[in-house]
C-alpha cells in the first residue's frame, strides 16, 4: 500500500523537477541568449511555469500522500534515501501551505518594486527613497515568518529558506566568534604596511587566452564539459538544468586577470557540486543540495583553498604565463602568488578578498537581524552600517551608494541569506582541513595538477549523500566536529602571516 503511495509522490515531485529545470533552463536563455525584444514574452512563459509549478507543490495530494508515509516504516531510518524524501518533502510541504496566498502575492509585488526603487536610489545615493520599500520588506518578512512559525527567533524561519533546519542563534556564536578573530588579523595586515604588487593583475590579459586557459583549469580540477557548458553574463550564475546539463557563466576584463579566472574556479566549483549529485535521485531531496552555505563551500573550496594556494600556482603558473606572454613573461611566481592574495580593506563586498569578506557578511547579517527584531529602526541602519564599518574594517564609505545601497538582496526580499556566503567559507575550509589529513597532504597533490583524489572525496562525503543530512549534521559527519570558526582561521592565519611578514 505504502509502497504505491510513495512510488505516486516521487513521480508527482520528479514531473515537478523537470518543470522547474526548464524555468532554469529559460532563465540561463534570458542571461545569455535571448533577444531584447522578447522580454515581455518571456515574463509571460515564466509566471504561466511558476503557476504550475506552485500549483503541483501545493497540491492537496501531496498532503495526504506524505502523512500516510511519514507513519509507514519507509520513513522509520529519517537518513533513507525514502525517509530524507519523506522528510523534507513534508517540511516543504508544510511550509508551502502555511504561507497564505495573500502575502505571497504581496511579498513578490514588494520585491519587484522594491529592486526598482533600490536602483534609483542607489544610482542618486539616496537612501531616503529606498527607505519606505524597506519598512515594508522587512514588515512582510516578520508576516511571513510568524505564518511558517519557527523555533527561537523569527530570523530563523527567514534563514531555514536557505540553510534548511539552522538557527540564528548557533550561526550568530560561530560568527561572532569569527570576526572576533578576524578584526584584530585584519587589522595586522593592515599595520604591516606591505602592498603586494598588485599592479600585474591589471596588465592587459587578452579575452581569448582567458577563456582558454580558464576552460582549461575548470577541466582540471573536474568541471565535466560533456556535461556542462561555460558563457558570458554580466553576473556570473551556476545553474543545474538536469542530470546531465551544468551551466556556468563569466565576464572578461581585459585589464584585470582575477575577474574571469577566479569567477570561473567559483562557478565551476558550484558545477562540480551540482554534477556529483545522484543521478538516479534526480528531484527528489536525496540527490538535490543541501543549503546554499554547503553549495557555497563548494566553489569557495575550489577558488579560495584551492585556487589561491601557492602549490595551485607552482602546478598552474608556468601555463599562465605561455598564456599571457606580455602581461606575466617577467613576473616571478611569489609575486603573482603574493598579488592575487592581496588584503585591503575597502568598502565593496563583491571585490573583498579572502580576509575581509566575512566582516563584511557580519556587517550584513548583524544589522538584518536587529531590522527584524525591530532593535533598529529603517531610518537608523545608514548610521549603524558606517559604525560597524569603521569598527571592523577602519573604513566609512563616503556615501549610501558605497554603503548600505550596494547590495540587491534586501530589496528583493532576501533576508536571512547573506550569512551564506560565510558559512560557505567556514564550510570550506572545515572540509578541506579534513580531506587534507584523509588524503595525505593535499598541497604535494595539487601542485603536481593532481585533483581528482580531492574531487571524489568531496562526492563521495557531500555532493552524493544530497539532503540525507542536514548542513550541521553533514559537517559533524565528515569532520567529525560540529561547525567551528577555527579552521578557517587557522587558514587565513597561515596563509597571510608569511605574506605580510605576521609575528
Ligand atoms: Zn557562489
Amino acid at each position: 500500500m505504502s509502497t504505491s503511495t510513495y512510488d505516486q509522490l516521487c513521480r508527482h515531485v520528479r514531473q515537478t523537477a523537470v518543470f522547474a529545470t526548464i524555468e532554469s533552463l529559460l532563465y540561463w536563455d534570458e542571461r545569455c541568449m535571448m533577444p531584447p525584444r522578447a522580454a515581455a514574452f518571456r515574463a509571460e512563459q515564466a509566471a504561466q511555469l511558476a503557476g504550475l509549478i506552485h500549483e503541483r507543490q501545493t497540491d492537496p495530494r501531496l498532503g495526504e500522500w506524505l502523512n500516510e508515509l511519514a507513519a509507514s516504516p519507509l520513513a522509520a531510518d529519517p537518513h533513507s534515501d525514502s525517509g530524507t524524501t519523506i522528510r523534507q518533502l513534508k517540511r516543504l510541504y508544510e511550509k508551502k501551505t502555511r504561507l497564505p496566498r495573500s502575502l505571497v502575492e504581496e511579498l513578490t509585488q514588494a520585491a519587484v518594486l522594491g529592486q526598482q526603487a533600490w536602483q534609483a536610489a542607489r544610482r542618486d545615493s539616496d537612501f531616503a527613497a529606498f527607505a519606505p520599500h524597506l519598512e515594508r520588506i522587512f514588515r512582510l518578512k516578520r508576516e511571513q515568518a510568524e505564518a511558517v512559525g519557527y523555533r527561537e527567533s523569527a530570523y530563523d524561519a527567514l534563514l531555514d529558506d536557505f540553510e534548511p533546519g539552522e538557527l540564528c542563534s548557533h550561526i550568530g556564536a560561530v560568527l561572532g566568534r569569527l570576526r572576533d578573530a578576524l578584526v584584530p588579523l585584519v587589522a595586522a595586515i593592515v599595520e604591516s604596511r606591505r602592498s603586494p604588487p598588485v599592479e600585474i593583475l591589471h596588465r592587459h590579459y587578452p579575452r581569448e587566452a582567458q577563456e582558454r586557459l580558464g576552460r582549461h583549469v575548470a577541466a582540471c580540477i573536474g568541471f565535466d564539459f560533456h556535461r556542462g557548458r561555460l558563457d558570458v553574463t554580466a553576473h556570473p550564475f551556476c545553474s543545474g538544468i538536469g542530470p546531465q546539463d551544468c551551466r556556468i557563466t563569466t565576464r572578461y576584463d581585459e585589464s584585470y586577470f582575477n575577474s574571469a579566472f577566479f569567477g570561473i574556479l567559483h562557478e565551476a566549483g558550484h558545477g562540480i557540486y551540482d554534477q556529483g549529485l545522484r543521478e538516479e535521485m534526480f528531484g527528489l531531496p536525496p540527490g538535490e543540495a543541501v543549503s546554499m552555505g554547503i553549495h557555497e563551500s563548494q566553489s569557495r573550496l575550489w577558488e579560495n583553498l584551492v585556487g589561491r594556494s601557492l602549490a595551485f600556482w607552482r602546478y598552474f603558473y608556468p601555463q599562465a604565463q605561455q598564456a599571457f606572454p606580455e602581461a606575466l613573461a617577467d613576473v616571478p611566481l611569489e609575486a603573482f602568488y603574493a598579488a592575487i592574495n592581496d588584503v585591503r580593506p575597502s568598502l565593496i563586498r563583491v571585490e573583498a578578498d579572502e580576509a575581509t569578506y566575512n566582516l563584511h557578511i557580519l556587517v550584513r547579517f548583524e544589522l538584518e537581524v536587529d531590522l527584524l527584531q525591530d532593535r533598529l529602526r529603517v531610518a537608523d541602519l545608514p548610521g549603524a552600517w558606517r559604525e560597524k564599518y569603521q569598527s571592523y574594517l577602519g573604513i566609512v564609505p563616503p556615501d549610501d551608494r558605497q554603503g548600505v545601497l550596494q547590495d540587491i538582496h534586501w530589496s528583493g526580499g532576501l533576508v536571512g541569506y547573506f550569512p551564506t556566503y560565510s558559512l560557505g567559507n567556514l564550510y570550506a575550509a572545515q572540509f578541506y582541513a579534513q580531506a587534507d589529513r584523509e588524503l595525505g597532504g593535499l598541497a604535494r597533490q595539487i601542485e603536481q595538477g593532481e585533483f581528482t583524489p580531492l574531487r571524489r572525496w568531496l562526492r563521495e562525503k557531500i555532493h552524493a549523500v544530497g539532503q540525507c543530512y542536514t548542513a550541521a549534521e553533514l559537517v559533524e559527519r565528515v569532520t567529525g566536529r560540529p561547525l567551528s570558526h577555527e579552521p578557517l582561521v587557522s587558514h587565513l592565519q597561515a596563509k597571510f602571516a608569511p605574506l605580510y611578514g605576521l609575528g
